[in-house]
């Protein structure tokens, strides 16, 4: 016996596919390994979407009493910007390729 990773119920070991929630339960280490790296690089993606927003928000809101650091600031969060376009259109490329290799689900 084992457990379904979804609903913690008591599944047959040779069932594929949960009977009660209908997850599917061919969790491998190779499959946790994939899903941890598609997690990963849905939360580095999240992080770079985020940061250079961030970085321009602060800097504007700080220009008046720290100029300096404000211009330093907004210049990093455009090569920000501009890195996140680049990993963007990286990520596309791979997705593409993955997908046409058939091997596509994220
Ligand atoms: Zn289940």
């Amino acid at each position: 016996m084992k457990q379904c990773p979804k609903c913690s119920k008591e599944v047959d070991k040779d069932m594929v596919i949960c009977p009660f929630c209908g997850e599917p339960l061919l969790n491998t280490n190779k499959k946790n390994f994939e899903l941890l790296n598609i997690h990963l690089v849905r939360f580095l993606m999240l992080i770079s979407i985020v940061l250079p927003f961030v970085g321009a928000i602060v800097s504007i809101a700080m220009k008046k009493n720290y100029p300096v650091f404000s211009k330093v600031l907004l210049k990093n969060s455009m090569y920000g910007f501009i890195i996140w376009v680049m990993i963007i259109l990286l990520v596309l490329i791979c997705y593409l390729a993955m997908f046409s290799m058939g091997v596509g689900y994220m």
